[in-house]
């Protein structure tokens, strides 16, 4: 089969999303890129049960090279990603409660914890477009550029990385930093960390970063 590992990881995120609650249904659309093309959930298909032969393998026209189901509705906006992106390899697209809570009242997810330096800081929310359709494929990668998370107005969230593993982890963290800024916002004025405070947050995280790469050398040696 081909890309069956591939498969095989977006078919397990699928189900992921689902058992964590930040989807419903199969109100979420999961990818890989391998090279030239793209691995990507079903449309339609109830995620509880999904095995690899389920997910489709897509060219970047969006026409099937393998699989023997439809590919997700949503299939024109990961392609959209993975062009104006070229260093994104997995993409989490969900319809989490609040984050998408979120886009129907603001503009942006202000920086309300500075675990938002994974998602590339305030989180914009793109404007609205009909599902499935190359206009919200158009606004949302235009959004997300230079970030790893955009939210999409009355839809959802959309999170990338280099691995599905990030992506996936990177929308927990969206769904999470949206659901204490909109606690805190139900008792009174959040406070919102500037943009130095966010820089220093970044270069603590890169330090942390080093010191671990440095510990697990030093482990491999002895
Ligand atoms: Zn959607």
């Amino acid at each position: 089969m081909l890309h069956e590992k591939q498969r095989a990881e977006v078919a397990q995120t699928a189900l992921g999303l689902l058992t964590s609650g930040l989807i419903v249904n199969t109100s979420g659309n999961v990818s890989i890129r391998v090279g030239e093309h793209v691995v990507i959930t079903p449309s339609g298909r109830d995620y509880k049960s999904l095995t690899p032969g389920d997910i489709a393998v897509v060219n970047t026209k969006g026409e099937v090279v393998d699989g023997e189901m439809l590919p997700s509705s949503e299939t024109p906006l990961h392609l959209a990603v993975y062009e104006s992106n070229p260093d994104v390899a997995a993409i989490v697209h969900a319809h989490s409660v609040y984050a998408t809570a979120i886009s129907t009242i603001l503009d942006q997810l202000p920086t309300i914890h500075y675990q938002m330096t994974d998602l590339g800081g305030a989180v914009p929310v793109a404007p609205y477009r009909t599902f499935g359709t190359d206009e919200l494929a158009a606004v949302t990668s235009q959004a997300l550029q230079g970030r790893s998370a955009v939210i999409m107005k009355n839809h959802g969230s959309l999170t990338t990385a280099n691995t599905l593993d990030k992506a996936l982890g990177r929308c927990v963290t969206l769904e999470w930093c949206s659901k204490v800024y909109l606690k805190a916002l139900s008792g009174g004025s959040p406070n919102i960390l500037s943009a130095d405070e966010m820089a220093l947050a970044q270069q603590q995280m890169d330090s942390f970063d080093a010191k671990r790469q440095a510990f697990k050398a030093v482990k491999n040696q002895v």
